[in-house]
C-alpha cells in the first residue's frame, strides 16, 4: 500500500506578489532589515513588501490561506507589526505540511533607494529567516521603467519546496 507520503508531490512551487506605497516619516523595512531612506512603506504591518511576498509564496505553495486572510490588515493587532511574524507562521505551516524550502527568487521593483549596496544583507537575512543558505536566495532589483510607479515598491517572489523524507521512508531490510 502506498504511504501517505507517496501521494504528496516531491516538489511544490509558490508565487507571491505585493506592493506598498512610500510614505514619509516611517522606517523602510525590506527583507527583514531596515534600510536608510527618507521614506518607508505604509500599509499592512511594517510594510515589508518583500517579506509579505515571500510569506504569500510559501502559503501559496501549500495552498494555505494567504497573508491577508491569516493576518487581516483591518485587525489593529497587526498595525506596525514585525513582518517576520507572518513569515515564521508561513514557514511553520510549510514544515507541518512536510516540506522544506529549497530556494527563493525575488524581484523588487522600486525607484529608490538603490538596492545593490544592501542586496547581500537582505539575501542573508531572508536566508536566515527561512533556514536556508544565502546562495539559495536570489534577489534582483529593477526600477519601474515606464510604469509611472515612482512612489511604490513592488515584490514578486517564487519559492520552491521539497518534500522532507518521511520517517517511514527508510529503506526496508529484506528478511531472510
Ligand atoms: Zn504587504
Amino acid at each position: 500500500m502506498p504511504s501517505r507520503n507517496h501521494q504528496r508531490p516531491t516538489t511544490r512551487i509558490g508565487y507571491g506578489f505585493d506592493s506598498h506605497e512610500f510614505r514619509p516619516g516611517i522606517a523602510l523595512k525590506l527583507g527583514g532589515i531596515t534600510l536608510p531612506h527618507d521614506k518607508g512603506l505604509g500599509g499592512h504591518s511594517d510594510g515589508d513588501v518583500l517579506l509579505h511576498a515571500v510569506t504569500d509564496a510559501l502559503l501559496g505553495a501549500i495552498a494555505a490561506p494567504d497573508i491577508g486572510a491569516l493576518f487581516p490588515p483591518s485587525d489593529p493587532k497587526w498595525k506596525g507589526a514585525d513582518s517576520v511574524i507572518f513569515l515564521r507562521e508561513a514557514l511553520k505551516r510549510v514544515r507541518d505540511a512536510g516540506y522544506a524550502v529549497a530556494n527563493v527568487d525575488a524581484s523588487l521593483i522600486l525607484a529608490a533607494p538603490k538596492i545593490g549596496p544592501h542586496a547581500t544583507a537582505i539575501r542573508t537575512r531572508v536566508a536566515e529567516l527561512l533556514g536556508i543558505q544565502g546562495d539559495c536566495v536570489g534577489l534582483k532589483a529593477k526600477t519601474p521603467e515606464g510604469l509611472n510607479l515612482e512612489n511604490a515598491a513592488i515584490a514578486h517572489v517564487v519559492v520552491l519546496l521539497e518534500r522532507k523524507p518521511s520517517r517511514q521512508a527508510k529503506p526496508k531490510r529484506k528478511k531472510r
